[in-house]
């Protein structure tokens, strides 16, 4: 079943309609908005807790559960900080609702933050986000000219949002080196415990949470926890946007619900597979830090977190990157591998070292300039790197390369046998 145009929550996502204040409320943003604070902190997290919402920033961890863990008296202030980074590859969606649906976000910053007992909000925006963050700024400027935000606004819980606007590093993007860089420091990621939750920014309590969680929260209460959990499959609810890029007839960003198959997703809403379905390689279902599956396992996958978590480490953020036959999938992989390496903060010898190892072993491998006990090697170059590291940029590095050698193990030592055959031949 396809997702039912009444039910989509991102009315605007391909900026078809007025993005301005007016154009959002026309389209249901910003009502009874009070009145849902009206019924209570509880209330909110109940019913966020009820919809079955799991963060859309990747790890998929129940958003209302996350938002419980905020203490309910602290002499410190709290704070929600939303992850606009978005710089994982293939990752295109968090900059569409900034870009043309920004009042969802802006109305469901301020929800969650009272929920969370929070008068400060900032949303930290990828550095080279510059119009999401105009776009942004603009519909934060027209929420408290219209007093829906800042003091004694009409929603009656005083509330500042900051727009912040990152360097361009792809580690910032994880929860504390977002904390460190807000606070003006190098945006490197802490050793947890403590989590946000206890000592996150500025010392407070903290929660991070991806954009698109935050934006959906206006339009789960506005419609009833029993709506959104009613989308989808049991533990992987609601409506989700999927970014699809790659050999596909029609890349795009589309809501569609959560569990729909994959091989659906494409026909429907991207034309298919370029050169048909039978052409296809591989699909990387989760942003680029995700292990590839290959066609055969395509076949089945429903995109959902859970059936995600069986033949890849997860649904991610839903960033598919689909590759047809005329893919060098080694260089694909190499590509990947020169990212993490590049975005690296340093601080772990194993991601610091492992991270270039890896990269320069698949330079020569794409060429053959390898041997066979040299994939065995580069295997365990990634399980040196796994749960290793402070942060999951470790994981992120390894786990394609993983993926590579696990399921195009063959293709490989074919690139090597064709490379020594090559060069005795020219002996
Ligand atoms: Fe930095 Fe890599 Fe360690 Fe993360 S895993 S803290 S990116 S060195």
């Amino acid at each position: 079943m396809a997702l039912h145009d009444r039910d989509r929550i991102f009315r605007n996502i391909y900026g078809h309609h007025d993005v301005s204040l007016a154009g959002a409320q026309k389209r249901g943003v910003w009502d009874g908005t009070k009145a849902f604070i009206d019924r209570g902190h509880d209330w909110i997290i109940n019913e966020v807790k009820a919809s079955g919402l799991r963060g859309r920033g990747g790890a998929g961890f129940p958003t209302g559960l996350k938002w419980s863990f905020m203490p309910k008296a602290d002499a410190r202030p709290s704070y929600l900080v939303i992850n606009a980074d978005e710089s994982e590859p293939g990752s295109c969606k968090d900059r569409e609702i900034m870009r043309h649906d920004a009042h969802v976000l802006v109305e469901g910053a301020l929800l969650a933050s009272f929920a969370m007992r929070a008068h400060v909000c900032y949303v930290y925006v990828r550095g080279e986000f510059v119009r999401e963050r105009e776009a942004l700024q603009r519909a934060v400027d027209e929420a408290y000219a219209a007093k829906l935000i800042g003091k004694n606004n009409l929603n009656g819980w005083d509330f500042d949002l900051y727009v912040h606007h990152g360097a361009g590093a792809y580690i910032c993007g994880e929860e504390t080196a977002m904390l460190e860089s807000l606070e003006g420091k190098k945006g490197q990621p802490r050793m947890k415990p403590p989590f946000p939750a206890n000592v996150g920014l500025y010392g407070a309590p903290t929660t991070v949470n991806n954009v698109e969680s935050i934006a959906v929260t206006g339009e789960i209460l506005r419609r009833g926890a029993v709506w959104f959990a009613g989308i989808g499959k049991p533990n992987n609810t609601g409506t989700k946007l999927f970014q699809i890029s790659g050999h596909v007839e029609r890349p795009c960003v589309v809501e569609e619900e959560m569990g729909i198959p994959l091989k659906d997703l494409l026909e429907r809403h991207c034309g298919g597979v370029r050169g048909g379905w039978n052409n296809l390689l591989a699909v990387i279902p989760g942003g680029s830090s995700m292990p590839l599956v290959t066609e055969a396992d395509c076949q089945s996958l429903t995109m959902d977190f859970d059936a995600c978590a069986k033949v890849s480490k997860g649904l991610g953020t839903a960033a598919i990157i689909v590759m047809d036959k005329s893919t060098d999938i080694i260089a694909a992989i190499r590509r990947l591998a020169y990212f993490y390496k590049h975005e690296s903060c340093g601080q772990c010898t194993p991601c610091r070292e492992g991270t270039g190892w890896m990269w320069r072993i698949l330079e020569r491998m794409e060429r053959g300039q390898s041997s066979h006990a040299e994939i065995d090697m580069l295997w365990d170059v990634t399980k040196q790197i796994e749960g290793h590291t402070i942060c999951a940029l470790g994981e992120a590095a390894a786990w394609p390369v993983q993926g590579l050698i696990k399921n195009f193990r063959p293709v490989i030592e074919a690139r090597i046998d064709q490379f020594t055959a090559t060069r005795h031949a020219a002996e």
